[in-house]
């Protein structure tokens, strides 16, 4: 396994070894889990070659304390990737991507970055366009992988690859979760124990959701779900919505032809948790 810092080097390894392969991309900010790896594993079986990406991209984040107190492993990080066969790393610090200028390019992505997760979280989208296009642009990667954990950032860029031409196939994966359903996450190991334990309550909520949903209307499922977490001490909704798979706008009436996904965003504690479910 290779690890690079400098986009130089990284670029003149793949350009090096590119001819003859299709280049898997998995980009990441590190604190790996099994989540991270099965989209690695995914992207292994798919390509000649995988690369991950370890960068905490600072301007995605909408609040400085919680960048500060993202977990970072680079060490456990790279033994991680080294014993699922990754074959490049890139790990550049902050200053390498953004020289001295960590601002985000403003991008339209068609409103989709207005629902959900770009109501409570300014300029989050425009900070995730923005780094994922960079990097795209030094691994030129065949397939990209994005897991449905974050479904929201996963159609953004879709929409943002389709807008700018970028050629590279996006692929979605499914979500991995702990054995308690609760979906795997680098914050996880910031919830105290009391939160860890509630959180499950989170993913049990959404399957009894999307059985609700096959006999009744969505605002009702939206009120029952608001009614299930005010019972919950420990854990605070911040959003539970059922939205279009495509246009993620919330749904007024159900339409057999389309496909619906509930989301949901839930503060333990200090740390926000976010799902989804198709339905
Ligand atoms: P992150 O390091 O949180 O930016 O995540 C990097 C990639 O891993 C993103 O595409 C995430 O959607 C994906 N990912 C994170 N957690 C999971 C999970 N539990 N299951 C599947 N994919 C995940």
């Amino acid at each position: 396994m290779l690890v690079f810092a400098k986009k130089k080097s990284v670029q003149q390894k793949i350009e090096s070894l590119k001819k003859a392969t299709s280049i898997g991309f998995v980009p990441t900010m590190g604190a790996l889990h099994k989540g991270h790896l099965s989209l690695i594993e995914r992207a292994k079986k798919e390509n000649d070659l995988v690369v991950v990406s370890v960068f905490v991209n600072p301007t995605q984040f909408d609040k400085q304390e919680d960048l500060i107190n993202y977990p970072k492993t680079i060490e456990k990080d790279l033994s991680l990737l080294k014993s699922v066969f990754c074959d490049i790393v890139f790990a550049p610090s902050a200053h390498e991507i953004y020289a001295n200028n960590i601002t985000s390019q403003a991008f339209d992505f068609d409103g989709l970055e207005f629902q959900m997760e770009g109501k409570f979280r300014t300029g989050h989208f425009d900070g995730v366009g923005t780094i994922v296009k960079r990097l795209f642009e030094i691994v030129k990667p065949t397939k990209a992988y994005f897991g449905e954990k974050d479904f929201q950032q996963l159609q953004i860029i879709r929409t943002m690859v389709k807008k700018h031409q970028i050629p590279v196939k996006i692929v979605g994966c499914d979500i991995y979760r702990e054995d308690d359903g609760l979906a795997m996450s680098s914050r996880n190991t910031r919830l105290t124990k009391a939160h860890r334990e509630a959180a499950p309550f989170i993913y049990k909520t959404l399957k009894q959701a999307k059985v609700k949903f096959g006999t009744e209307n969505a605002l009702d499922v939206v009120g029952w779900v608001e009614n299930e977490f005010k019972k919950q001490p420990l854990l605070e909704l911040e959003y539970f919505e059922i939205a279009d798979e495509e246009t993620l706008q919330t749904i007024k009436n159900k339409d057999i032809k389309q496909k619906y996904r509930a989301f949901i965003a839930v503060f333990a504690g200090e740390i926000r948790l976010i799902d989804n479910i198709s339905l």
